[in-house]
């Protein structure tokens, strides 16, 4: 596929593919999205998970690192 131009991966896109959708987790208290920490380090669409979104670990409750520190 190199070479060919491709439409830009936007958010959305990662929650409608299945295969993208499986790694990424939302936060419950401010609702961002991100991709679970312990992804494996190679999977479909991780290159894209990694540009639009950051590394997120939720506790139990599904809490953000960053809503829990505050
Ligand atoms: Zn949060």
């Amino acid at each position: 596929m190199v070479g060919l131009k491709q439409p830009q991966h936007d958010p959305e896109w990662h929650l409608k593919n299945p295969r993208t959708r499986k790694w990424m987790v939302q936060c419950v208290t401010c609702k961002r999205w991100g991709y679970r920490d312990d992804a494996p380090a190679k999977f479909f669409g991780r290159d894209h998970l990694i540009k639009h979104f950051e590394a997120m670990k939720l506790d139990d409750r599904g809490v953000c690192d960053k809503c829990r520190g505050e």
